[in-house]
């Protein structure tokens, strides 16, 4: 028999077909294996199995072997990993490597097991023990533990008794030992009582409306609390009744944890979870869990999409609208469409959650390629938080350098006062954005990207945001050497310190990416204000998204027109699903909830919309403008992005790169609404020269297959060249 065989190396000089015979009937499409490779061996996964193989028989190289029984991979999933890698311009390689844990390549894990011992079949501890010197007290013991206990872990036996004991007991036969498979289970504090809640009318309306469309997606637009969460417990309930798994997305590992635990309560450990935050043995044997049917729910970020179930009865994509759903490496997936295609496959529903849906999705809705079902109210009918906005530019002119206006100092000391708890949000992590002499005006600036570093107090360093460079807090200007240095703009660590000494008996937590590096160091902040064991949480996007705080009255948003001022064409929809996501955090409960927004700019449309919850007021705004543009989602936005450490032969290569698609958008220039070349708005990033040449392109599949081979031709060790299709960040 032969194989077709790809092995797991990345390379474009090996992405093809190996060609591998073998005699072992174990062997199928999807079999991971260990094949001969030039003068190595190297892991590869079977693709194709046949009876004749093309090659003379002397050129082709044996199977060494079987890594295990179960194939990792499905007929599906390797369809799927060819269309990643035709569609993401990798490897096949690259693709397959997205189905399988990090950690099982190369062996680097494997199952744990554990030794356990027992007494011998047909051992009596009370015929044998008299047999036993009168000194081994402690064989003794250990045969009438064993006797009343029976099996028990080898360790905990060694300790308890003494190695030298059980060893000895062994070598005369009466203890045998065995091995068996101990499972790595995340998250086992993680559990929660299954409340069972009777869905609202309108919760059942969407849950029918999702089951019996006949469109294969739909959009679930729910306000902020209007219980959408219930509507994928139902749903996920509905397909595991029919013998069907379940894959359930949300947008950031910090999120996992909330949504296992409601998981575990109802589905026990149907629910397996995925993510990168888990250690390698977790991760390992939950995936395992997956592909061997124990578990029949996946939950995780992203990543999950790729969890390697069978028959699919229903994909939830939770906050739909998030950036994090498509990948910012390589191979740069869009979850949505992978999951569409999963979808199609087993004929199930996919479902896309949000209170704020992409301009994308919105429109699919509207025109009919996606089903639409609203959940309009909260549950019970609570209102949404009001809003207040406060100018600061008039408190400046007060006089007001602190982070907070008045309207949000007053209402924190109210909230505070009735015990209640306040969220403070603001997206900048650190002590303050930026470094600035007062002398001469230097902004200290990292010396492979050409960003300001930002300060943290915590370890007197200057970081670089970008690229993770870090450096000592400078005591002295290093361009004029003068002592007098500013901070420009707040971080989160500024904001605590601040917030301490307006209200030095409050108890804050801060939840930003230094707080929470340690595995599990979401978990721990957000149970511990969840247990009101904090008054005020400041913190970044991280605590804008799906977080359901019952005493939480009070949100302060404290920058909510930063990302207005990107630009990034998404920055309007960016800034509305922002306000919304963190405003929806407040008032969840029974007291009514408050929101104080602050503002340099009070009268911009996209915040009054926001502030009054009208997303369709903003969406048929928005999406004239993209139309009359002609961006997004009427264009493809298409980079080729070239980067090198020098920067003559960078120009070079992007001038090559130009040219070549300059023949092409002379040919067709009305399938294009831009085309141009220029350098990138980040000119320098980790010490690399960044030009681009960039294109919005209406519908033409054709035109960006050819941008991506044009990206393979000149991508080099030298200089790269990648191409990005609707990046997140055009940076
Ligand atoms: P969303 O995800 O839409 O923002 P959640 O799913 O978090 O909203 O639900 C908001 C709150 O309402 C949660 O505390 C949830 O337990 C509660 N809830 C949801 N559905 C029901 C229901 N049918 N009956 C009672 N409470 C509900
Ligand atoms: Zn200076
Ligand atoms: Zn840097």
């Amino acid at each position: 028999m032969f194989a077709e065989v790809i092995v797991d190396i990345s390379h474009s000089d090996v992405d093809r077909i190996f060609e591998y015979s073998f005699d072992d009937c174990g062997i199928v499409p999807g079999s991971r294996v260990v094949v001969p490779f030039s003068k190595y061996t190297v892991e590869g996964i079977v693709i194709k199995v046949k009876e004749k193989s093309e090659f003379p028989p002397e050129k082709i190289k044996k199977i060494i072997r079987l890594l295990e029984e179960t194939p990792a991979l499905t007929p599906e999933t390797l369809k799927l990993s060819e269309y990643v890698a035709d569609t993401c311009f990798v490897t096949r390689a690259a693709a397959l490597r997205l189905f399988l844990p990090v950690e099982m390549r190369r062996g680097k894990v494997k199952e744990r097991l554990v030794e356990y011992a027992r007494l011998a079949d047909g051992v009596d501890a009370d015929a044998v023990a008299p047999t036993l010197r009168k000194t081994a007290v402690k064989q003794r013991d250990l045969l009438y533990f064993l006797q009343e206990n029976g099996q028990t872990e080898a360790a905990w036996l060694n300790s308890e008794f003494g190695a030298g004991a059980v060893r000895a007991a062994a070598d005369k036969g009466f203890v045998v030992f065995s091995e068996e498979k101990r499972l790595r289970s995340p998250y086992l504090g993680l559990n929660a009582e299954n409340k069972k809640v009777s869905l609202t009318a309108a919760q059942r309306a969407a849950v029918e409306s999702i089951e019996k469309t006949e469109k294969q997606t739909t959009l679930l637009f729910g306000v902020t609390g209007s219980g959408k969460t219930e509507v994928y417990l139902e749903l996920i309930n509905r397909a595991i009744a029919r013998n069907k798994t379940a894959i359930m997305l949300v947008p950031e590992i910090s999120l996992t944890p909330q949504m296992l635990k409601q998981l575990r309560a109802r589905f026990g450990d149907s629910a397996a979870i995925l993510h990168s935050g888990l250690s390698a043995g977790e991760r390992f044997d939950e995936w395992w869990r997956l592909r061997n049917g124990e578990a029949v729910i996946a939950i995780g970020a992203r990543s999950a999409i790729f969890a390697p179930l069978t028959d699919i009865g229903i994909i939830i994509i939770d906050e739909e609208h998030d950036g994090s759903y498509v990948s910012e490496s390589s191979p740069r997936y869009v979850t949505a469409e992978i999951a569409a295609r999963r979808a199609a496959h087993y004929g199930a529903k996919l479902v896309l959650g949000s209170a704020t849906p992409s301009t994308e999705s919105y429109l699919k809705a509207t025109e009919g390629e996606y089903n639409l079902a609203e959940l309009p109210e909260r549950i019970n009918k609570k209102p949404l938080p009001d809003v207040e906005i406060a100018d600061m530019r008039a408190e400046i002119r007060r006089g007001n350098n602190s982070p907070f206006s008045a309207a949000l100092k007053n209402e924190l000391s109210k909230c505070l006062e009735s015990g209640n708890q306040a969220i403070i949000f603001l997206n900048q992590r650190g002590y303050s954005k930026s470094v600035i002499c007062t002398e001469c005006g230097h902004v200290q600036k990292c010396a492979s990207c050409d960003v300001s570093l930002t300060y943290h107090k915590e370890d007197e360093s200057l970081l670089c945001h970008y690229c993770g460079a870090k450096y000592k807090m400078i005591t002295a200007c290093t361009e004029c050497g003068s002592p007098y240095i500013r901070y420009g703009g707040f971080g989160t660590e500024r904001v605590v310190l601040e917030l301490k000494k307006l209200f030095p008996s409050a108890r804050i937590l801060r939840m930003d990416r230094d707080t929470t590096r340690n595995k599990e160091g979401h978990l721990k902040i957000l149970a511990e204000f969840s247990a009101r064991k904090a008054d005020i949480l400041v913190g970044t996007q991280m605590i804008a998204k799906g977080h359901d705080f019952p005493f939480v009255t009070l949100v302060g948003i404290l920058d909510a027109d930063m990302s207005l001022h990107f630009s990034d064409y998404r920055s309007n929809e960016r800034t509305f699903q922002l306000i919304t996501q963190v405003a929806g955090r407040s008032g969840r409960a029974d007291v009514a909830g408050k929101v104080v927004l602050q503002t340099y700019s009070p009268e911009n449309a996209v915040l009054r919309r926001a502030i009054n919850y009208d997303y369709k007021g903003f969406f048929e705004h928005e999406i004239s403008i993209r139309k009359a543009t002609g961006f997004p989602p009427y264009t493809s936005i298409v980079r080729l992005l070239v980067s090198g450490e020098d920067e003559e032969t960078t120009v070079g290569v992007t001038k090559s790169v130009y040219e070549d698609m300059n023949a092409i958008y002379k040919q067709n220039r009305s399938a294009f609404a831009f085309f141009g070349c220029m350098k990138a708005p980040l000119k320098k990033l980790q010490g690399k020269f960044r030009y681009q040449v960039l294109m919005r392109v209406y519908g033409s599949p054709d035109i960006i297959r050819k941008a991506g081979k044009t990206a393979e031709k000149y991508n080099s060790g030298k200089v790269g060249v990648h191409i990005e299709i609707n990046p997140n960040n055009l940076v």
